[in-house]
């Protein structure tokens, strides 16, 4: 899925290149992932109007059209946004998977694609932002100042779950998905399964660091590729879907927690939980 240092560089990208243009014709593909939340068809809610901003907020993409109409929103697993130039824009044809499309007087068009038809997109007027599920309750974004410390462990501290859904749950932390999540663990030295009310100070304070380390290194660095929107630039994970560890050699093991796919080392992420399996002691 498109996590969030991919999401920050796609709304730059997209800000860059579409803020200030005229929203010249749109159109729907596969309607599935479309929530109407104003009156009539997608093409005359945004037609006409002009791109007032385009931010990222926790893994969401907010498009302001004119004064009053945004489109929000949510890619979930697959969800792939492109850029075409006028030219790819009169040659491709739409796939079967086309969530929209918006065209500019240009001739580009940004095009929103879903393979598994999972994410959403709200059309919506600013008024109805509270009632969009998940994004009018986002907890705090893990790139913004606010997320210090002191914050960190307060939310840890009234969790009763296990570490790895604590990272993941999108009302408290926004917003962090199962490669980032896998990625923080490592780095700060955590087994995935490790119950939050486990976590010493330290653990906790390390474990904030690690979250900011990682995602503003990843962030940079999807930057600094500066690949097409569409790529999934993840070729400098250390654990995720890898198979040895980067930093003592032993085989990155997979693990379910919650039903989501973790990798971990076992070596350097040992499990402290009595009941775990110790796989650093049942060889390889
Ligand atoms: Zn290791």
């Amino acid at each position: 899925m498109p996590e969030l240092p991919d999401l920050v560089h796609v709304a730059k990208v997209l800000s860059d290149a579409l803020v200030g243009r005229d929203v010249a014709g749109a159109r729907t593909g596969d309607p599935t992932v479309l929530r109407m939340m104003v009156p009539g068809d997608f093409a005359p809610a945004v037609v006409g109007r002009a791109v007032r901003s385009i931010e990222r907020r926790g893994h969401f993409i907010r498009f302001a059209l004119g004064d009053d109409r945004i489109l929000v929103v949510n890619a979930m697993l697959v969800g792939k946004y492109r850029l075409l130039a006028p030219e790819e824009a009169a040659r491709e044809k739409d796939p079967v998977a086309l969530g929209f499309a918006l065209a500019f007087e240009d001739g580009r068009e940004l095009r929103y694609v879903d393979d598994k038809r999972m994410g959403k997109v709200y059309v919506a007027t600013p008024a109805d932002e509270a009632r969009i599920p998940v994004y009018a309750a986002l907890g705090v974004d893990v790139l913004s100042p606010a997320f210090d410390r002191a914050r960190f462990a307060e939310l840890a501290r009234r969790r009763r779950d296990q570490v790895r859904p604590f990272l993941m749950d999108k009302t408290a932390l926004a917003s962090i998905g199962n490669a980032y999540a896998d990625e923080i663990l490592f780095e700060a030295g955590l087994h995935p399964k490790t119950f939050c009310r486990q976590l010493s100070e330290d653990d906790a304070a390390r474990l904030h660091e690690a979250i900011v380390r990682v995602m503003r290194e990843a962030t940079d660095e999807v930057a600094r590729r500066a690949e097409p929107i569409e790529v999934k630039v993840r070729d400098f994970l250390k654990v995720r879907l890898r198979d040895v560890c980067p930093r003592c050699n032993a085989k990155v093991r997979r693990a379910g927690v919650r039903g989501m796919d973790a990798y971990f080392c076992p070596h350097c992420q040992p499990a402290v939980r009595s009941g775990l399996v110790d796989w650093t002691k049942t060889g390889r």
